[in-house]
């Protein structure tokens, strides 16, 4: 007999499965229901409704004041690129401002977009984080130029779960009036976003960090907010994105919105309280750990941890192989280990970046996984540490 062994997935903050629900109302839009959006026969009226429908949807999950000012894309990453190059390049040709304010735990999505502007004349500041890993309002204010057109700070990192202040960035922002654009890729579904609230012009979310398809994302771009375009063509999107729309899943991301709304304070209710408990059992279990985010101002579900005398990768591979599925706060760049620049930033020395394990909790992990990975996690780095001849010499 062949034990098949339940597998305890933690890594939502890479993907999330499809919810059920969502995938039921992406199917007629794969079978039947094949129409293009730009046809004026059935079908393509079909399709442009159930567009408009999925518009509403992610509107109303993150209250903007109308589903026009949503613009659907490819993925999260094309939403950071449109929103940012966007920006600079209509900038460039009217204003001449070249300045950008960004922070230095941005995902790569913003960072690498900032890099490659670089190049092409634009100058930008990254901002420092404190060891939490938030922004310092100071460091903002003193940042902000006659040539700055654009400040991008994500809502919550994707790595150690920080949240940014969102509500103050775009108060300073508004004095001067800078547009601000910030990643929510992470936070929408996980706390409350409401574009108005917070004041910023545009956002970017995706489809796939909340329980819908891969390759679909949005930007929300404020009323009047304008834009250079990325994709040239068709009036798609109101002229603002070329291509026949991906009608399944844009019905996707408009259907997870809407579970995240009706959803979220049961699951951040759900969240709170498995990664407290999963906190409690790993610092019961393990000496020698640090956490990488302030526990009140942080993700439901994100739990970033270091742990002296480990290398992460080898005990991600060692927690695979006990059915366990987390990451590192490391990205693998061709096989040598380039640390976090997101840990970097915070100050980790880089042994402990390396030792460093990302725990991110969904919806429909229970308490029995947490009670598993509580009692397994201590074990196995129990293990891995008898084997170092450092942690044997304390
Ligand atoms: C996942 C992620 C992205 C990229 O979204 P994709 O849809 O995968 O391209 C951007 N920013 C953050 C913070 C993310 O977590």
């Amino acid at each position: 007999m062949v034990k098949i062994m339940q597998r305890i997935y933690l890594d939502h903050n890479a993907t999330t499965p499809v919810h059920p629900e969502v995938l039921e109302a992406m199917l007629p839009f794969m079978t039947e229901q094949f129409g293009n959006g730009s046809s004026i026969h059935t079908y393509g009226r079909e399709a442009r409704n159930a567009i408009d429908d999925a518009r509403e949807q992610v509107a109303a999950l993150i209250n903007a004041k109308s589903s026009s000012e949503i613009v659907f894309t490819s993925t999260g990453t094309e939403a950071d690129n449109y929103a940012i190059k966007g920006i600079a390049e209509l900038q460039q040709s009217r204003s001449g401002g070249n300045h950008i304010i960004t922070s230095a735990i941005e995902h790569h999505a913003v960072l690498h977009t900032c890099q490659y502007l670089e190049k092409r004349g634009f100058e930008v500041t990254y901002l420092p984080v404190d060891r939490y890993g938030r922004i310092q309002l100071d460091d903002l204010r003193e940042a902000i130029r006659d040539e700055t057109i654009l400040i991008s700070i994500m809502h919550a990192n994707n790595e150690t779960g920080v949240i940014e202040p969102m509500v103050e960035i775009c108060e300073i922002a508004q004095e001067q009036r800078i547009p601000v654009h910030t990643d929510a890729v992470q936070s929408v579904g996980k706390l409350p976003v409401d574009v108005q609230a917070l004041g910023v012009s545009m956002l970017s979310l995706s489809a796939h960090k909340i329980y819908g398809p891969k390759g679909i994302g949005a930007l929300y771009l404020r009323r009047g907010t304008r834009l250079e375009n990325l994709l040239h063509g068709g009036s798609h999107e109101r002229n603002r994105r070329a291509g026949s729309e991906n009608v399944p899943s844009i019905v996707g991301i408009g259907q997870a919105a809407a579970v995240a709304k009706k959803d979220r304070e049961a699951n951040i209710e759900h969240l709170n309280q498995l990664t407290g408990k999963l906190r409690q059992g790993l610092h019961e279990g393990i000496d020698y750990i640090h956490e990488n985010s302030d526990p009140s101002n942080s993700l439901p579900g994100t739990l970033n941890i270091s742990f002296e005398y480990i290398e992460g990768e080898s005990l991600i591979l060692r927690l695979d192989m006990e059915g366990i599925c987390v990451s590192t706060g490391s990205a693998c760049t061709s096989g040598s280990m380039e640390p976090s620049h997101v840990l970097a930033a915070l100050g980790l020395p880089p042994q402990l970046a390396q030792g460093t394990v990302r725990f991110s909790l969904g919806k429909d992990n229970t308490e029995a996984e947490i009670d598993e990975v509580i009692e397994k996690v201590p074990k196995v780095v129990e293990q891995m540490r008898g084997m170092s001849p450092a942690y044997k010499k304390l």
